[in-house]
Parts: C-alpha cells; sequence; structure tokens
C-alpha cells in the first residue's frame, strides 16, 4: 500500500496587536500617524465597517520617512515572555502563524526585534500610491462570506494553513479574534475576547502574559475539541 499518511500537526495561530505587543500598536500607529480620534469612535459606533475604517484612516495617514515608522515600532513594548513562548513551542515543533488584521509596516519593524526565523506572518499590507503619495490598504485575507469584526478574516488563515485532523491552538484578546475561537481546540484569551468566549461557552484559558501560556502548555498537552474539529471538517468539505 502506497497510501500517503498525513501526519496531524500542532499549529499555533496568535493575535499581534495587544497580545505579541502589550498594547495596541495599530491604534497607536494611527493615533501617532493619522487622524485617529473621530474615525476611530464612528467604527466602534458602528458607522463604519472595518474595511471602511481602514480605508478613511490610511487616507489620512502623513509619515514623514522610514526612519519615523521604525522609531516608532522600537518603542511598542512586546510582551517580556514572548521568546521564551517561542523557544518553547520550536522546542516542540509546533509552528506559529501570527494572525492580524493590523498591518505589515508596523508588525515587520516590531518582530524584527527579536529572533523568530520560523515565524510565519498573515497581515493587512499598507500601500502608498507613487503619483500621489496617499497611503491606502491592501488586505489579502478579506472574506465576504464572514461577519466577523474585521478586514482580513482570522478564520480563512486558520482554515487554509491548516488540515482538520491538525491541532489548533489559538491566543488572542480582541474582537478580530472571535470568529477562529470557534474552530480552536484550545484557545487562550484576555480582554474582550475572554468575555465573548464566556458569553458562547468556549472553554477557554484566561492568561495574561506569555509566561501563563507557556506554564499550562508545559502542564497540559492540547487536546482536541470536538466541536471545533467538527466545524473544521464541515467548512473543509464544503470548500
Ligand atoms: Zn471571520
Amino acid at each position: 500500500m502506497n497510501e500517503e499518511v498525513i501526519k496531524p500537526v500542532t499549529r499555533i495561530f496568535c493575535d499581534f496587536d495587544g497580545t505579541i505587543t502589550r498594547k495596541d500598536s495599530g491604534d497607536e500607529f494611527f493615533r501617532v500617524f493619522g487622524q485617529f480620534d473621530q474615525l476611530h469612535s464612528a467604527l466602534i459606533q458602528g458607522r463604519y465597517t472595518v474595511v471602511e475604517y481602514y480605508k478613511q484612516i490610511c487616507s489620512t495617514l502623513q509619515i514623514s520617512s522610514q526612519e519615523a515608522v521604525q522609531s516608532f515600532s522600537d518603542n511598542c513594548e512586546i510582551d517580556a515572555y514572548f521568546t521564551q513562548f517561542l523557544e518553547y513551542i520550536q522546542s516542540k515543533n509546533w509552528t506559529c502563524t501570527i494572525v492580524s488584521d493590523g498591518f505589515d509596516a508596523y508588525i515587520k519593524p516590531i518582530l524584527n526585534r527579536i529572533e523568530c526565523n520560523d515565524l510565519h506572518i498573515s497581515c493587512n499590507a499598507l500601500k502608498q500610491d507613487q503619483y500621489s503619495g496617499n497611503w491606502f490598504p491592501i488586505f489579502p485575507n478579506a472574506d465576504e462570506r464572514c461577519k466577523c469584526f474585521c478586514a482580513s478574516c482570522k478564520m480563512k488563515v486558520v482554515l487554509g494553513t491548516s488540515h482538520p485532523d491538525d491541532m489548533i491552538i489559538y491566543i488572542g484578546d480582541g474582537l478580530s479574534d472571535t470568529c477562529p475561537v470557534h474552530v480552536a481546540d484550545m484557545v487562550f484569551a484576555k480582554g474582550s475576547l475572554a468575555s465573548y468566549c464566556n458569553q458562547h461557552g468556549i472553554v477557554h484559558h484566561n492568561w495574561n502574559s506569555f509566561f501563563d501560556i507557556v506554564s499550562v502548555l508545559k502542564k497540559r498537552s492540547p487536546v482536541s475539541r470536538d466541536i471545533a474539529r467538527k466545524e473544521r471538517k464541515k467548512i473543509f468539505i464544503a470548500e
């Protein structure tokens, strides 16, 4: 028999803003370089979708130089235990993908400050029109079928880069993380994501820093969550 056996892999998907960085570096980025307050309140009040908000706020960006972005990124605080977490998952041969609804412009320089060769990054892109000089966003993982509070759907990334039999661990803190937790076997949630999980009966571990996550992972091996696996299979077959 020559049948190929696909060995299930443990895959970690991890949010960026407010998860890897202590504060929401995306909000900070737009506060520093764009006209944040009014547009962000319009988003919170439901007057804009996330896509509309990003299109509007990117058009207000005034970025004087690459150095200005670099110096902004140098000042964003990274969770002190994040590198320890990366070392731990590397020792287990687990993969890690950053799933962010933020932008490459600040995510990449922030991550460049730490050693993280094996990290995959999925995020939105910030582009500049070479004639007008105006900035505009690109959403590589937009999914019109999903109604989540995102421009790029994180569940789409999780499902598109894993096999239904894989073990999926999800780490996050906010509204943009609510749809992928439905298809994850093990969830680490804080902030509004933890409230969402409580409301929807999604079993999760509360966490404050990556120290807590490493401690839990050392104590208990991830076990598959039946309902999440069924959900992944259902979507896998439908596509
Ligand atoms: Zn979604």
